[in-house]
C-alpha cells in the first residue's frame, strides 16, 4: 500500500478559474477535506468528466463523495466534444410539438447500428435519456434554436430528437458546473484535482475498497471507499492500447489526452473483462498532418453527401473506386472506407472541379488547395493521371483506367458501376489533384463490460463488488454499436451517470 499524503483539494474555499472552469485550490491548512486519506468515502468517482460529474452530483445528495481528477480542471472531454445528444420525450421536443417515445428511439438506434449495441444498456439508456436532458435544461442548458433535428454528420434518426448547445459539449459543462460548486460548498462533494487513480484497493474477497491515487507532484496515497466508479474515459489517446483492442492503429488523435484507458486496466485488474473492440468503425476524410501515427489532422473532409454532394471520385491505393460517392448512407461510406487497405482513400479531381465545386474541405478555397499541393504531404498535383498516381502512391495503370471508365460512363449517360448519380463534370482538365485521406476516430469502441446496474462484471457474469463504470470506459461499442449513432456517447454518459449517482448508495 502507499504512503498517506496531504493534498491540494477543492474545498468550500475552492477557486473558480478564468473562463469559469473549476480549478484546484492550493492546499488550505485546516480546511475540512485536508485529511482525505483518513476518510472513508461513500463513493469515489475516478474522473470528473462527462459521466463522472453527474454521477458525483447525484450521489452527493445521498452520501459523501470524492471526485479524483487527473487534470487541473473538471469537464473532461466536454471541453472539445461537439456535445451532440439525443433523447425521446424532452422539453426541447415538447416545445416544437414533436411526438416521440423511448421505444421509437430504441428502434432507431438499433436500425442505425444494425442491432450491434448492447440491447440491455440501450434500453436502459432510452428510458432515462429524456430525464437526463430535461435535468440539464432545468439547470440552464439550451440548444440551438432550430433543434431538435433528425441528424447532421451521421445517419439520421426518423424523428427529430438530436440537439446540441451553441458551445457544444461546453454548454453541458456550463449547466453542471454551478451544481458542482454548490455541492462542494455544502460539503457533500469534494474534488481532488491533479490526482490520478493508479490502482484499486481490492480485498481478499474480491471487493473493491478504495483506490491508490497519485498526485501530479509524485506522492502516492490510499483513499478508502464503500464504492468506486470508473469514469475516466476511453483509450482513444493511448495508441498502443487502442491498436491492441481494436486491431487498427490509432491514426489520428483527437480525443482528450487523458483518455489513456486507465479505467479499462483497473476494471480488468479487478476481474472484469473488455468487449466491443470489434465494433470499431472509422470516420471518413481525415487529412493527416503527416505519415506518422497517430498524427494530428490538418483538416477533415466530411465526404458526406448529406452535407455536400461529391464532385470528386474516391479511390483506394490500388487506384480503384470502392463506393458510391453520393451514397445517402454515410454509415455505408464509412464501412467501405474501413474495408480499404490502411483505411486510406484519395479524392481525385481536376482543375475545373477544383474551381467550380463547393469546397471539398469546409472553408478551404481553391487557392488554399493549390498551395497545399505544393507543400503538404497529403496533397498532390500533376499534369497527368499517371504522374499524379506515382506521386500519391496509387497504382498508376489502374488510376488511369478508373478515371477513363468514370468519364466514359458519364459522357454516355450509362449507369455508374457503383450507382453514383452526381457526376457534374468529367475528370479531364489538368492539372489533376489527389488528396489523401484516412479513416479515423475520436472514441474507443472497446470498454469494460457492465450489467444493467452499471456494475463491472466478470466473464462468469458475476459483478465485482463495489465497482461500477460509466461513460466511454464502457466502450462506444456498448452504446453506439458498430456505428456512429447520434449522440450515443455523451447522452448515455450523462444518463447513466445520473442514474448510477441516484442508485449506487442504495444498492446492496
Ligand atoms: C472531438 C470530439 C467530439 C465528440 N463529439 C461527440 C458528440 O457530439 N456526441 C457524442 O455522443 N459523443 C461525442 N464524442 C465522444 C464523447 O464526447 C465522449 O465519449 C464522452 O465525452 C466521454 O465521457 P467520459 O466521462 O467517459 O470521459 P471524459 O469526459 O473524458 O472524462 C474522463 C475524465 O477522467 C479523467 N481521468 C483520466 N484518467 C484518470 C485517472 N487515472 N485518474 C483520475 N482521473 C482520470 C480525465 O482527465 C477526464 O476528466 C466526441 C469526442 C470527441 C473527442
Amino acid at each position: 500500500m502507499s504512503e498517506k499524503h496531504s493534498q491540494p483539494i477543492l474545498t468550500r474555499r475552492r477557486l473558480i478559474g478564468a473562463g469559469g472552469a473549476v480549478v484546484g485550490a492550493a492546499l488550505v491548512p485546516g480546511a475540512p477535506g485536508r485529511a482525505l486519506g483518513a476518510a472513508r468515502w461513500d463513493l469515489i468517482v475516478i474522473g470528473g468528466g462527462t459521466a463522472g460529474l453527474p454521477t458525483a452530483l447525484f450521489a452527493a445528495e445521498r452520501g459523501r463523495v470524492l471526485i479524483v481528477e487527473k487534470s487541473g480542471v473538471l469537464g473532461g472531454t466536454l471541453d472539445r466534444s461537439t456535445g451532440q445528444v439525443a433523447a425521446a420525450g424532452t422539453v426541447f421536443q415538447e416545445a416544437k410539438g414533436i411526438e416521440d417515445s423511448p421505444d421509437a428511439h430504441y428502434d432507431d438506434i438499433m436500425r442505425i447500428n444494425g442491432n450491434t449495441s448492447d440491447p440491455v444498456l440501450t434500453r436502459l439508456f432510452v428510458e432515462h435519456a429524456a430525464d437526463a436532458l430535461n435535468w440539464l435544461a432545468t439547470n440552464g442548458y439550451k440548444v440551438e434554436p432550430h433543434h431538435p433535428v433528425t441528424g447532421m454528420g451521421h445517419e439520421h434518426f426518423r424523428i427529430a430528437r438530436y440537439q446540441w448547445g451553441s458551445k457544444g459539449g461546453w454548454s453541458i459543462f456550463e449547466a453542471m458546473e454551478p451544481l458542482v460548486r454548490r455541492a462542494v460548498a455544502s460539503g457533500s462533494l469534494q474534488v481532488q484535482l491533479n490526482t490520478s487513480a493508479v490502482d484499486l484497493i481490492i480485498g481478499i474477497d474480491g471487493a473493491v475498497n478504495g483506490i491508490v491515487a497519485e498526485h501530479r507532484d509524485g506522492g502516492r496515497f490510499d483513499l478508502m471507499a464503500r464504492n468506486v466508479v470508473l469514469a475516466s474515459g476511453g483509450c482513444a489517446a493511448n495508441a498502443r492500447m487502442f491498436e491492441e483492442l481494436h486491431g487498427v492503429p490509432l491514426y489520428c488523435q483527437i480525443a482528450h489526452p487523458n483518455s489513456q484507458g486507465i479505467g479499462l486496466s483497473l476494471g480488468l485488474a479487478a476481474g472484469g473483462y473488455l468487449r466491443g473492440g470489434d465494433s470499431y468503425l472509422p470516420l471518413a476524410g481525415a487529412i493527416l498532418a503527416d505519415e506518422r501515427f497517430p498524427s494530428p489532422a490538418t483538416a477533415i473532409s466530411p465526404l458526406n453527401p448529406n452535407l455536400r454532394m461529391p464532385w470528386e471520385i474516391l479511390v483506394n491505393a490500388g487506384g480503384e473506386r470502392f463506393v458510391r460517392e453520393d451514397d445517402p448512407s454515410i454509415h455505408h461510406i464509412e464501412e467501405s472506407i474501413g474495408a480499404q487497405p490502411g483505411e486510406r482513400h484519395w479524392a481525385i479531381f481536376d482543375a475545373e472541379i477544383l474551381d467550380k465545386a463547393p469546397p471539398l474541405i469546409p472553408d478551404w478555397t481553391p487557392d488554399r488547395i493549390r498551395d497545399a499541393a505544393a507543400s503538404h504531404p497529403m496533397f498532390e498535383k500533376a499534369d497527368s493521371l499517371r504522374e499524379l498516381a506515382v506521386k500519391s502512391g496509387i497504382d498508376p495503370r489502374k488510376l488511369q483506367a478508373t478515371v477513363d471508365d468514370y468519364n466514359r460512363a458519364r459522357a454516355n449517360k450509362t449507369p455508374d458501376p457503383f450507382g453514383l448519380e452526381h457526376r457534374p463534370l468529367p475528370i479531364a482538365k489538368p492539372p489533376f489533384y489527389a488528396v489523401r485521406m484516412q479513416g479515423w476516430t475520436l472514441v474507443s469502441f472497446a470498454g469494460i463490460a457492465v450489467n444493467e446496474h452499471l456494475q463491472v462484471i466478470t466473464p462468469a457474469g458475476d459483478f465485482v463488488p463495489n465497482l461500477y463504470a460509466v461513460g466511454e470506459v464502457i466502450g462506444a461499442g456498448a452504446t453506439s454499436g458498430n456505428a456512429y449513432t447520434n449522440g450515443m456517447l455523451v447522452s448515455p454518459a450523462i444518463a447513466f451517470g445520473r442514474l448510477l449517482g441516484r442508485s449506487i448508495l442504495e444498492m446492496v
